[in-house]
């Protein structure tokens, strides 16, 4: 049993105002695994007024300085990368092996390149007889979800540090601990009082503090987009900053002369990834009419190579979902689909048969001849659930990509590198993979229309906290 009994705020484990606290689930078998405080306004209070204690010297420490803690973040995370990796494993549900490489990989790799990136910014630049210099934006304060629990805040908390930022974080009530183990390495790393707190709580309670409080300057929000809405409104009111990371309903468009095999599989993984939890997941498949019988059967072929099971277990391929509360969502987005008249090719609401007892384990689904004005085909289901929607011609499948509300990530296969780029570019969302390109974690990520606003990663990410200052000179 995991006990964290204590917030992270001025540099000091600090007992929390109440006495309430939340309790985390094994996704794998759904017991508790432990408990972390419900943090208050209170403390939210306590933390805020620790960081802006700490942002005056924070942001006059120079780049290389800064870069320099953030390697020892780093090396303190990669000390404890297996650790890292298996907790996260119970807490969200992913594949050891897998866990191990993203989960706690990505992170490490993150507080690693905001340390070189930081030390080669350019802080400055002359513009005809000014001098502008970019500035910490000031007291950030980082909300995040659990699906990538650490990945998500590593985008947030590494680049804001190298800004000159100091930053709250409050992390997913629902996968908590690894935000702890963070905390530990930012005190083990060294790193000035106040310039990292850490307050777990519910969003309503800790989260909306955070978002009201006048002493934060920012919030970086990355989860639903109804929470985001939320935020946005909440934040008007002291005229914060608010970058926002939030949902998608991504679309691979495969052209009628790609490799469908190659297609097709590298889609319904991309579907499947974090048993769907994750936010660029390639949940709409657009074929060609022609081509439909062909990737529906390869589709249900694959779909079936997802073992299901215990994420600790070394053939398990589809872990499962985080909490009870997907399952049941997941389950209904399902039903919604055979419902509504789509053709189930592979999976079910149905529990999958020898999964373990208890966790919150759900069929890889396919659904086939879904039309784009279906429920499935337009709301974020979060599970390994996959639409196969055909299409007439390249303008339809444009037309159909583009027709959801949101706009995070997508896909486009094609023998040509130039059509395919071609029909990358007017689709509306902030990354596109072309013919099977691979995650680049130098490049921006974020959302165009309801998929939010601001990018994170590479210099992208770090430019998100610093604000321009502009320095008339004489002569
Ligand atoms: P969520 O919106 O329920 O919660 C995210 C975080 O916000 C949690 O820490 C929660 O406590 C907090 N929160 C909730 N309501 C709040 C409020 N009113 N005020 C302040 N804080 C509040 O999302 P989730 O279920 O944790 O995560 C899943 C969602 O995140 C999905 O929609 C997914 O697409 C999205 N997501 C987006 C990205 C991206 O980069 N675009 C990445 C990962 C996840």
């Amino acid at each position: 049993m995991l006990i964290r009994d204590k917030l992270f705020i001025g540099g000091q484990w600090a007992a929390p105002s109440s006495r309430e606290t939340i309790e985390v689930h094994n996704a794998g078998t759904g017991e508790v695994m432990g408990r972390v405080p419900a943090g208050a306004a209170k403390d939210v209070d306590a933390a805020v007024a620790a960081a802006r204690a700490a942002f005056e010297s924070w942001s006059q420490v120079g780049p290389a300085e800064r870069g320099a803690y953030l390697e020892k973040v780093s090396a303190a995370l990669k000390a404890r990368a297996d650790e890292l990796a298996r907790t996260i494993a119970q807490e969200v549900g992913m594949p050891l092996k897998l866990a191990g490489r993203i989960q706690a990989g990505l992170p490490i790799a993150n507080f690693a390149n905001y340390a070189k990136l930081v030390k080669e910014f350019g802080f400055e630049e002359r513009v005809g007889n000014s001098l502008v210099v970019r500035e910490p934006v000031g007291v950030v304060g980082a909300i995040t979800p659990w699906n990538y629990p650490l990945h998500q805040i590593a985008l947030k908390v590494a680049p804001a540090l190298a800004a000159g930022c100091t930053v709250v974080l409050k992390p997913s009530e629902v996968a908590p601990f690894n935000a702890f183990i963070l905390a530990e390495a930012m005190e083990s790393a060294g790193l000035p009082k106040g310039v990292f707190n850490l307050v777990t709580g519910y969003g309503a309670a800790a989260g909306e503090a955070l978002v009201k409080h006048p002493g934060v300057d920012m919030i970086s929000f990355t989860g639903s987009t109804r929470a985001g809405k939320r935020i946005s409104e909440l934040a008007a009111q002291t005229v914060k900053r608010v970058a926002l990371e939030l949902g998608g309903k991504s679309a691979s468009v495969i052209l009628d002369d790609a490799d469908l095999a190659t297609a097709v599989k590298s889609t319904v993984n991309g579907c499947y990834l974090n048993s769907g939890q994750t936010c660029t997941a390639l949940t709409r498949m657009l074929v060609p009419e022609s081509k439909y019988d062909e990737a529906a059967k390869i589709s249900a072929e694959v779909a079936k190579s997802f073992t299901v099971g215990d994420p600790l277990a070394e053939t398990t391929k589809l872990g499962p979902l985080t909490s009870k509360a997907q399952l049941e969502r997941v389950r209904g987005y399902i039903q919604k689909g055979i419902q509504e008249g789509a053709e189930l090719v592979a999976g079910g609401a149905e529990p999958p048969e020898g999964a373990p007892a208890g966790g919150y384990y759900v069929r890889p689904t396919v659904f086939g001849r879904v039309k784009n004005s279906m429920t499935i085909a337009q709301e974020e289901i979060f599970g390994p659930v996959l639409s196969i929607i055909p299409y007439k011609d390249e303008e339809d499948a444009i037309r159909i990509a583009n027709d959801t509300m949101y706009g995070l990530a997508g896909a486009v296969w094609s023998k040509d590198d130039a059509r395919a780029q071609r029909v990358a570019r007017r689709i509306r969302a902030g990354q596109i993979d072309v013919n099977g390109g691979a995650f680049n974690m130098n490049a921006p990520f974020g959302g165009f229309k309801q998929s939010g606003h601001g990018r994170e990663a590479g210099v992208y990410g770090l430019e998100e906290f610093l604000e321009y200052k502009s320095l008339q000179l004489k002569g």
